[in-house]
């Protein structure tokens, strides 16, 4: 701080209204050459406010300790806040984490190879793409968190492209965008996450492309993740797809059973989910959960609710507890059953035979357990209801549906519905 300017202050503390003072000059910083004092303001506005309010004051002031002294008001440019723009990297996004497999074994090595050899790659850009869930950003940030091993000096810049566009906007506000590009520009590693959304943004669009030459010539290395191959997307400027497509695209494709199980078995095995799933129960699982990995892992983190909450012991994790856990993400494909067969299993779980469910009794325990065999003979065959009851005793379709209805009241009940579960289950493994 310059000494004229603290000086002044004390002056200026005296002869300025109290509250003017403390808005205005006080947050003003001062750096002094000699000839000229310079006073930085913080914004636009203070900058205004004092050249047409303060200025005469303050130079008055400034020259009773300084005659010769110029003063000039400028804006104190920040330096870029690198928090602001990048985005850390997930730390569990290593390649050690990651599960192999036919789906990523090809981006997986690809991936490796660019992040051991940052500088010469021949590979830029490199984008990989796929589906939501499939694992992208785990692949990419992978590589940054090798590369940063391998040469902790790099500057490695992780942004997911929305974050890009709001600093795009917000430079706009602030008339900073120079900032903003020397920002991006500084990266040695280059990772933009969800590059389609960039599609109709046009400045942002506009921007990159600078970006993006800038690196590129500079041999800096850049990956992108996109939903798609970037020669797709749609409202996408031609020159960008044209330099996006030069470089290597590589395809995540979801992964095959085996891999899913394995994902399974490994997740499982975390510290924060910490249940013990056999390889059999994983299959099973995975059997079911056919989309992506993200909901792979929704499934293990809901059925370690389940078995925090309902204290099971974590070893004795059955296909009939992850029935109960998981509920709908399990639904059991099983459609056209044998009404033969409904009867069987029905009558079994309730200690009953199959008769007793055609027979005209009234006992309530045999009636929960016709209209139950009635229910899921309507859920699960292709029968019609006037077939069903023929089935039942010769009974007419009133009281079919009759039936329907008492079970789809009763299913409220916790163990009716437990049982309804286990028969289905039972079903579905025939
Ligand atoms: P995307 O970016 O393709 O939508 P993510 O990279 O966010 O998908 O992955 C979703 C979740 O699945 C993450 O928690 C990630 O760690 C996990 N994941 C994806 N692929 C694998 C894999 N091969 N092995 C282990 N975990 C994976
Ligand atoms: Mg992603």
């Amino acid at each position: 701080m310059s000494q004229t300017w603290t000086q002044c202050l004390n002056t200026l503390k005296d002869t300025i209204p109290l509250s003017q003072y403390s808005i205005w000059v006080q947050p003003l910083k001062a750096l002094e050459d000699g000839e000229t004092l310079t006073l930085l303001a913080p914004n636009t506005q203070t900058k205004d406010y004092i050249n047409k309010n303060l200025k005469t004051q303050i130079k008055a002031v400034v020259n009773q300790h300084n005659k010769d002294l110029k003063i000039f008001i400028a804006i104190d440019k920040k330096p870029v806040n690198n928090k602001r723009h990048a985005t850390p990297l997930f730390e569990d996004y290593t390649f050690d984490n990651l599960v192999l497999g036919n789906a990523n074994q090809m981006a997986y090595g690809a991936t490796k190879q660019i992040a051991e050899n940052i500088k010469g790659s021949p590979y830029n850009p490199f984008i990989i793409y796929g589906g939501s869930g499939l694992g992208k950003t785990h692949l990419m940030q992978a590589a940054g968190h090798l590369a940063k091993a391998q040469n902790p000096n790099l500057k490695i810049l992780y942004v997911p492209l929305m974050d890009f566009v709001r600093n795009i906007t917000s430079s706009l506000r602030h008339n900073n965008i120079e900032d903003i590009k020397l920002f991006y520009q500084s990266a040695d590693l280059l990772l933009v996450d969800d590059i389609h959304l960039i599609a109709g943004k046009e400045k942002s669009q506009e921007e990159f492309f600078h970006i993006f030459n800038f690196l590129f010539n500079g041999k800096k290395q850049i990956i992108f993740t996109c939903d798609q191959p970037p020669k797709k997307i749609k409202l996408l400027e031609e020159r960008l797809k044209t330099r996006f497509s030069q470089g290597l695209n590589l395809h995540l494709t979801p992964p095959e059973l085996e891999m899913r199980a394995a994902i399974l078995l490994k997740k499982s095995q975390n510290e924060n989910i910490n249940i013990e799933l056999t390889e059999d129960v994983a299959l099973f699982i995975a059997g079911h959960i056919t989309s992506n990995v993200r909901d792979l892992e929704g499934a293990l983190l809901k059925l370690k609710a389940f078995v925090d909450f309902s204290k099971i012991d974590n070893s004795f994790i059955s296909k009939e507890v992850v029935e109960a856990a998981l509920g709908d993400l399990i639904k059991p494909q099983i459609k056209n059953i044998d009404v033969n067969d409904i009867q069987k299993e029905v009558a079994k779980h309730y200690a009953l035979t199959v008769s007793d469910l055609s027979s005209k009794s009234r006992k309530q325990h045999i009636v929960l357990a016709r209209q139950m065999a009635i229910y899921i003979c309507h859920e699960l065959s292709s029968l019609s209801l006037n077939k069903i009851g023929k089935q039942f005793g010769n009974r007419d379709h009133s009281t079919v549906i009759h039936a329907i209805k008492k079970i789809k009241e009763k299913l409220e009940n916790q163990d009716i519905k437990g049982d309804y579960d286990l028969i289905k289950l039972r079903l579905a493994n025939l």
